[in-house]
């Protein structure tokens, strides 16, 4: 029997269902980005390369069960593919923000009458964020409520850690600094691993909630360390505050924390291509020559990690 939050939106139809997905991934925990960028939606040509899609990345575990990181409008495209699975869905919310939620109405599988939908929130923060993906769906701000939806679909406080870790999935979490509060989360199988730290201030002006020691510790070793990285200092002082990291405190936790690869992650919506390029040029300047990370990219719709355990040896990390 799952443990879950008093706001059940309709209870799982069966609880003992695992919800596994029956994939072979041949070993391989892979990552994909169905939105990247921060804030709100940012379509047009100055941004068509990197996507203009709000916060979604998917994971595929080798185990064969999935995790969506937050419902940004990316996860629209994500809900077509999965429409045609039956795995049970999990999703790890980082906070209720637009930015990571506003895609869920237009998630296909919410409409489906036998889908079981597991999400992971907080009670955390002045704004209560239970449940934030189904609050919207009011029938005033969207033309359904949620009590209509057909699927089977829960909003569960506890910490995945203790829920999914019943089912073998292993995740911790991490408060960000971040107006409002919310997660950061670290993904471990099998020796690969994989941290997703979105909406977070590295260096905030005050009320720090995970301080950036707590945040080397936390990303440690990792294999792919997904980071907010929505400012440059030509944004600072004004937002100062805001509740994101500059791209250079970014790169300082990649080293600090000996990660083996980075992902500058949650771009300005006012980015555009041209200028992720150049960050992208300026990471390349700074890491070469250093142990770690070995590899680094600023996050784009589309893109696909794919994390191959070697034996004896350090992981294999495939981007493309
Ligand atoms: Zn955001
Ligand atoms: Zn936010």
């Amino acid at each position: 029997m799952l443990h879950h939050g008093a706001n059940v939106l309709a209870q799982a139809a069966n609880t003992n269902h695992t919800g596994k997905n029956i994939l072979n991934r041949d070993g391989k925990l892979i990552i994909t980005f169905y939105g990247v960028r921060g804030s709100i939606p940012s379509p047009g040509p100055a941004t068509a390369r990197y996507g203009g899609n709000t916060s979604c990345v998917y994971i595929e575990l080798a185990g064969g069960n999935s995790l969506i990181l937050d419902s940004g409008t990316g996860i629209r495209a994500l809900g077509k593919r999965l429409a045609q699975t039956h795995e049970t869905i999990n999703i790890l919310l980082s906070h209720g923000h637009w930015d990571h939620v506003q895609g869920y109405p237009f998630f296909e599988p919410i409409y489906q009458p036998e889908r079981r939908i597991r999400v992971f929130t907080s009670t955390q923060g002045e704004h209560g964020q239970l449940c934030s993906l189904f609050n919207q769906i009011d029938g005033a701000n969207f033309p359904v409520s949620a009590d209509q939806l057909p699927s089977q679909s829960e909003c569960i406080t506890e910490d995945p850690a203790i829920v999914l870790g019943e089912e073998n999935i292993i995740v911790r979490r991490a408060r960000i600094n971040h107006p409002g509060g919310g997660y950061a989360y670290r993904i471990e199988e099998d020796g690969t691993s994989c941290v997703y730290v979105t909406d977070n201030e590295l260096d905030p002006p005050h009320k720090v909630t995970t301080r950036y020691e707590q945040w080397v510790e936390f990303c440690r070793g990792v294999d792919v360390l997904i980071h907010d990285a929505q400012y440059l200092e030509s944004d600072m002082p004004t937002k100062h505050g805001w509740g994101h990291s500059l791209v250079s405190q970014v790169r300082q936790l990649a080293v600090d924390a000996e990660a083996a690869s980075l992902v500058m992650f949650h771009h300005d919506p006012d980015r555009s291509d041209a200028e992720i390029d150049f960050i992208q040029q300026e990471n390349d300047a700074f890491f070469r020559g250093r142990r770690a990370p070995s590899l680094s990219v600023c996050a784009a719709e589309g893109m696909r990690i794919q994390l191959t355990p070697q034996s004896g040896k350090a992981t294999r990390i495939d981007i493309n």
